[in-house]
């Protein structure tokens, strides 16, 4: 089997998609926010065709929702969708602690160690985007080692839905993750105690969903009949 021929036009697409990805996930662009099509292709020096099959992409991610005649804006996922996010967290990050072998610790100590050492620089700062980045690049960095691409992906479009999620719901000045319980994980994993390393990711997780208030912040349906009646 011949290996998929790349375009000039796909990787044009990935770029515009890694971007606007990037920036909400550091919460750059918040939920709701309009992505307005020509200013994209304006701050991106991007082709008007390419930043549109970028935003379908996102769209089918469920990163970006496309209302017709409305055009694009970043997602605001629903309290429901933020409990599935999480339940799916649970599996595949589980998934994810299982394949990371001792051996795999072993080779990418060095990429470990450098990620711990940005953490504990982050978070006894107050930049609160560096913050919320670092700690949520420790969950991409397992996803990338664990040596399942497809684990990784799933993690990766999660991470950003995650991400949504807690500028949303999460209640304020609560740091969306302990530095402590990511170095338990990662002592575990070098131990090759697999069942540590779960039981702690599971109870990080826990934590985590724990931190949010999941209650639909949106505007509820409006009935405008009823709205409307008796005026
Ligand atoms: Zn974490």
């Amino acid at each position: 089997m011949s290996s998929p021929i790349v375009t000039a036009k796909q990787l044009e697409v990935q770029r515009i998609v890694d971007v606007l990805s990037k920036a909400i996930a550091q919460h750059r662009l918040r939920p709701g926010t309009r992505l307005v099509e020509a200013q994209i292709v304006e701050t991106l020096h991007a082709n008007r065709n390419h930043v549109q099959v970028a935003l379908q992409r996102l769209a089918m991610q469920r990163i970006v929702t496309i209302e017709p005649n409305r055009g694009a804006m970043v997602s605001q996922p629903s309290a429901r969708e933020a409990r599935e996010v999480f339940a799916a967290r649970r599996a595949i990050e589980r998934a994810i602690v299982e394949c990371i072998t001792p051996a795999i610790m072993h080779a990418q100590r060095e990429r470990v160690a450098r990620h711990m050492r940005d953490e504990r620089k982050a978070t006894s700062a107050t930049d609160r985007r560096a913050i919320v980045r670092v700690l949520s690049e420790f969950h991409l960095l397992l996803g990338e080692i664990c040596g399942n691409s497809v684990l990784g992906e799933i993690l990766a479009n999660l991470m950003v839905r995650s991400s949504l999620i807690v500028a949303l719901y999460q209640r304020n000045d609560v740091p969306s993750c302990a530095s402590d319980e990511h170095q338990h994980i990662i002592t575990a994993l070098e131990a090759g105690d697999q069942a540590q390393a779960i039981a702690v990711m599971l109870e990080h997780l826990d934590e985590l969903e724990a931190q949010l208030t999941l209650q639909d912040t949106l505007a509820p349906e409006i009935n405008l009949k009823d709205a409307l009646a008796g005026l």
